[in-house]
C-alpha cells in the first residue's frame, strides 16, 4: 500500500506506539483528506524517522495512529544555519520554505539597519517550516527562531562557525567556496536595501566569515536565499554524501 499523506507530529514514534491526532490534525486527515480508520499516513518527528502508521480511530475532532514500521532513518540536515533581513510577508515565507527544502538546520530572521519590518510571525513561519517537511520527505524540522537584531547575533558568533556572507557589493568578483572547509556553517543573506557600509565593515573583519559573490547580477533576497543554499550544499552539505 503506498502512503501519500505524511504528517509531523509532536510525538514519540516507534514500534506499536499509538500517537493522538489534534484538532487541526484529525480535521485534515478525516475532513479535508477524507481518511478513514485502517488508512495509511507516514508520520515523522524531527527525531524518529519516518514511520508507516495506520489510523485506529477517527472523530471530527481527535483521532489516533498506531505505528506499524519504520519506513526510513532519521536524516539530519548539515549543521547550517540560514540567517536572513525578513522582506514582504510572502518573501519571507519562501525563504523559509526553501530553505527548509534544501536543508538548511536552523532558520533565523535577523534584522539589519537597512531591514524594513520589525516584526515576524514566528509561529506561522515555523508552520510553513513543517508544511515544507512534510512535502518534501525530510524526516526533520528546522527551528525558526524569533527575529533577532544582526549586530547582537554577531557580537555572539560562536567561535567555531563559519558564516558565507553574501555580499552584493561583490557581485561579479571571483569570491567562492573553494577554500572552505565543511564543519559547522551559516548562511547570510540582506534585506532588499543591502548592508549598511558599517555592517559591511564589520562582517569583512569578523574572522570566520568568507565573503562571498553570487554572480554578477544583483539578486532579491528570496533568490539569493535559494542561490547561496544551492551553492553551500553542492560544496560542502550533503548533496554528494
Ligand atoms: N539593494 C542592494 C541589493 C540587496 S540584494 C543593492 O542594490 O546593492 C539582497 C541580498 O541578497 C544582499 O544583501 C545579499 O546578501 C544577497 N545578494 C544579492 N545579489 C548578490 C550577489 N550578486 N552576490 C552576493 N550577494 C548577493
Amino acid at each position: 500500500m503506498t502512503v501519500k499523506i505524511r504528517l509531523y507530529v509532536d510525538h514519540p514514534l516507534g514500534d506499536g506506539q499509538t500517537v493522538p491526532l489534534n484538532r487541526d490534525q484529525a480535521h485534515y486527515l478525516f475532513g479535508v483528506m477524507r481518511q478513514q480508520a485502517g488508512a495509511h499516513v507516514a508520520l515523522f518527528n524531527g527525531r524518529d524517522g519516518e514511520w508507516r502508521a495506520e489510523v485506529t480511530k477517527a472523530g471530527k475532532r481527535a483521532g489516533e495512529l498506531t505505528c506499524l514500521e519504520q519506513t526510513r532513518p532519521m536524516q539530519m540536515p548539515p549543521d547550517l544555519w540560514l540567517l536572513f533581513a525578513p522582506i514582504k510577508k510572502a518573501r519571507t515565507d519562501f525563504i523559509v520554505e526553501k530553505a527548509a527544502e534544501m536543508g538548511a538546520a536552523r532558520i533565523m530572521p535577523v534584522q539589519t539597519e537597512f531591514t524594513n519590518s520589525e516584526r515576524i510571525r514566528q509561529d506561522r513561519l515555523q508552520a510553513h517550516a513543517v508544511e515544507a517537511a512534510e512535502q518534501c520527505g525530510g524526516t526533520y524540522v528546522p527551528e525558526v527562531t524569533d527575529l533577532q537584531k544582526l549586530d547582537r547575533v554577531l557580537t555572539d558568533w560562536p567561535l567555531d562557525r563559519q558564516l558565507m556572507f553574501c555580499d552584493e557589493a561583490e557581485a561579479g568578483q571571483a569570491r567562492d567556496l573553494a577554500a572552505a572547509k565543511p564543519g559547522k556553517w551559516a548562511i547570510l543573506i540582506g534585506p532588499e536595501g543591502g548592508f549598511s557600509p558599517a555592517e559591511r565593515k564589520r562582517l569583512h573583519a569578523l574572522p570566520n566569515a568568507h565573503v562571498v559573490s553570487l554572480g554578477p547580477r544583483i539578486l532579491r533576497a528570496d533568490t539569493a536565499a535559494v542561490a547561496a543554499l544551492t551553492v553551500w550544499q553542492q560544496a560542502l552539505g550533503d548533496w554528494n554524501a
